[in-house]
């Protein structure tokens, strides 16, 4: 900008002074401006040609010349920049759409943009009618529409075929900015028959064994002996069968929390009453050995299955009597917010060392065999991971080997 206008003051300033040599600056200056413009238009109308055809730039001089080469190295820059996103798009399609698993691409309302082939196999989509569409419209699963509805996108979601196919489908979306998001989709309909499966085959062995494990220990329990090591004997089968009948029982429970993992219809009720019945259990459990401690509100109303929390709660309460030593510090805490309540279990037991935390929860893990000497049966913490789910909740845990344990969840008090 100003290079034109220093251009244009020069002009004026030779017409001035060639004007006043001959004794009329302000007509020197007029025709010096009027050459001027003549020039610019006719640079304007070479700009307009280039711009037309493409190709290098209008020779040229001064500000004009310095202008066609500004636009001509922009032009180039972005003219790279171009083909370098056409080729990183390009790229994305072709390796998309090898992809097995269904991609598709949405904006924040959840209209279609793109899919590849996978995503259009996978939801039978129709490439003329369906770009643009809300999923909403083609995926008509409720749990699919309350899904989208809470946005909770840190979670997945598990679905029948929209396509009545009877093949089972896992969802997840993830915003990509503000205003693009992309839905993942996945054929899990192997896997999901695998486990239906394997639960099928636990449910029907814990089913199975029931009735024998029922006679064994009531045999045992009318076996009378005056000898000593037969004593012995007996007690120790006793005590064998009863943790077999505890494992089947906790292996048939699991079953079928795994087989229903959502509660469809809630009770509500209060949770106090619950929290106090299983400090009761957990000082005779304790017998005087360690220093319970119990803070809970009057009343928290919840909306949950009682007895499945029961067993939940009372399991992570009992473990930490089992895993501390005499004299141990163990607290149990209630804590009501507005729209959730916290339960919390700290105690300064043995601790947990930091590789297996994360796997607490699988069916059988045990730290250690010899921590367990007591007879646990590694499927407790599996009882609770899934009666947690069923109430939208999870099992947090905190250790430190050595040390002592806090388990916590946070249980909503509405849903
Ligand atoms: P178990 O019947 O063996 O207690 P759980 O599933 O309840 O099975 O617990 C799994 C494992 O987690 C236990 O074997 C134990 O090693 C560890 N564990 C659970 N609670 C605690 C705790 N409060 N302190 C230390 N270790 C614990």
């Amino acid at each position: 900008m100003i290079y034109f206008f220093t251009t244009v003051a020069g002009v004026v300033l030779a017409g001035l002074l060639i004007g006043y040599i001959f004794g009329a600056p302000i007509l020197g200056a007029f025709i010096g401006l009027a050459g001027y413009s003549l020039y610019s238009s006719q640079q304007l109308a070479k700009l307009h040609r280039w711009l037309m055809t493409g190709g290098k730039p209008p020779e040229s001089i001064g500000p004009w010349g310095h202008t066609f080469e500004q636009i001509y190295r922009r032009e180039k820059h972005l003219k790279s920049e171009i083909k370098d996103l056409t080729l990183a798009l390009s790229r994305m399609r072709r390796s998309t759409k090898r992809l097995r698993m269904g991609v598709i691409f949405l904006d924040q309302q959840l209209h279609i943009q793109w899919w590849n082939p996978a995503a259009e196999k996978l939801l039978k989509l129709r490439p003329k009618q369906d770009i643009g569409q809300n999923l909403v419209n083609l995926i008509r699963d409720p749990s699919f529409v309350s899904y989208v509805g809470d946005a909770d996108f840190t979670r997945s979601l598990r679905l029948p075929s929209p396509s009545y196919t009877g093949d089972t489908l896992r969802i997840s979306i993830s915003p990509i900015d503000k205003r693009d998001m992309v839905m993942v989709l996945e054929d899990i309909t192997q896997q999901t028959k695998l486990d239906e499966i394997r639960s099928e085959f636990v449910a029907n062995i814990s089913h199975e064994m029931r009735s024998p494990l029922t006679v064994m220990t009531g045999r045992l329990d009318m076996c009378d002996s005056a000898d000593q090591v037969t004593d012995r004997t007996l007690a120790s089968l006793k005590m064998q069968t009863d943790r077999l009948t505890n494992i089947v029982e906790d292996l048939s429970l699991l079953s079928k929390l795994e087989a229903n993992p959502v509660i469809t219809d809630k009770p509500s009720f209060d949770l106090v009453p619950t929290i106090k019945e299983i400090f009761e259990h957990a000082l005779a459990m304790s017998n005087g050995q360690h220093n319970l401690s119990l803070e809970i509100p009057d009343q928290v109303i919840i909306k949950g299955m009682q007895q499945e929390l029961y067993s939940a709660l009372s399991n992570i309460v009992f473990n930490a009597i089992k895993y501390s030593p005499d004299g141990g510090d163990i607290s149990i805490q209630l804590i009501d917010d507005a729209d959730s309540c916290t339960f919390t279990v700290s105690d300064q037991g043995i601790g947990i060392p930091e590789e297996s935390l994360t796997r607490l929860t699988e069916r059988f893990y045990r730290v250690d065999q010899a921590r367990t000497a007591g007879g646990g049966s590694g499927l407790g913490l599996s009882i609770v991971r899934h009666v947690l789910n069923r109430h939208e909740s999870m099992l947090n845990v905190k250790s430190v080997l050595g040390q002592g344990s806090t388990f916590s969840c946070r249980l909503p008090k509405n849903t």
